[in-house]
């Protein structure tokens, strides 16, 4: 049985790391201490704010103090309403946070070597992934951040950290390799060989492409979908995505996913 929490957490920092891009520590230690990487939480702004419904963030990563486990953060972009005027909240503001939700990575045994591909803030996801490989099944990763521009590349110092390989693109040359990411993955396959497993999230162009190259490659592929919900545990029913192989059949983001094996969903 899984757990599951809800109740008004504060607010530990929130700090602006990039044009329309924030980290947000939450002071949550029960929920922090079973989240798995690939896990989400819904976040509700406090009363009058608009909107009301609920919006989905990844875990980022969990936040330490001395030896406790004090919380954890999120790692989050300004698109709309809800992001916009959650960017004005300050430390010591409360948030209801409902969580964890969701299925989180997984990593078969005999995984040596695998690849992190991130599409902008789709990194959110990961770099707690890398960590948890790295301490807990010893496994190396390759990471791949790509961005339109150098300020959309997040979270490289963390992965250089934990002493993982980071490789980068953006669309107009301003940090790393010019191009798309994609392509990036795909030369490094042909000239090094391929990884044990990909993990991916980002826009869904990008892991349509991720998809169609683990498949071409026949490598493992995990994709976790940014699928927009409602509610985050199955009664809305607003996140489906379409079952691969079943037309008419669905499956949902929230409950089923948002990690996916590439194979099973059409994206
Ligand atoms: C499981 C899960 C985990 C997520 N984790 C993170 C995270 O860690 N960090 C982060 O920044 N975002 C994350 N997201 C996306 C985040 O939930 C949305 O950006 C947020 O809900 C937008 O709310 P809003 O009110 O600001 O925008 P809205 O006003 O709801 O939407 C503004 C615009 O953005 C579009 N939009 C909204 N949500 C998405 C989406 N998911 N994908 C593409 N376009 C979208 C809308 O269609 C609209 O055009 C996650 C989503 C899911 C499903």
């Amino acid at each position: 049985m899984k757990k599951l929490f809800q109740k008004k957490v504060q607010i530990l920092h929130h700090i602006k790391v990039g044009p329309g891009y924030f980290r947000m520590g939450l002071a949550f230690p029960e929920l922090a201490m079973v989240a798995r990487p690939g896990q989400f939480v819904m976040v509700r702004l406090p009363d009058g704010y608009i909107p009301l419904l609920r919006r989905p963030f990844s875990v980022h990563s969990r936040l330490v103090e001395g030896a406790e486990v004090c919380g954890f953060e999120v790692l989050y972009k300004v698109v709309g309403q809800g992001t916009q005027a959650m960017s004005g909240l300050k430390a010591g503001d409360l948030l209801d946070v409902l969580g964890p939700l969701g299925n989180g990575f997984s990593c078969p045994d005999g995984i040596r070597h695998v690849f992190l591909v991130a599409g902008g803030v789709g990194v959110a996801c990961l770099c707690c992934l890398a960590l948890f490989l790295k301490e807990h099944k010893g496994v190396r990763s390759t990471v791949f951040l790509g961005g339109r521009s150098a300020t959309d590349v997040l979270c490289q110092e963390e992965f250089d950290s934990i002493g993982a390989k980071v490789r980068i693109t953006t669309e107009d040359g301003s940090l790393g390799e010019k191009g798309v990411i994609t392509s990036m993955v795909e030369q490094a396959i042909n000239v090094n060989g391929r990884p044990d497993m990909i993990y991916a999230c980002g826009p869904t162009g990008m892991l349509k492409a991720i998809s169609d190259i683990a498949c071409t490659h026949e490598v493992l592929c995990q994709i976790s979908l940014e699928t927009v919900m409602a509610c985050g545990f199955g009664v809305c029913l607003g996140c489906a995505v379409q079952k691969a192989g079943s037309p008419g059949a669905y499956l949902h983001a929230c409950t089923d996913g948002p990690v996916f094996d590439s194979r099973a969903v059409v994206i």
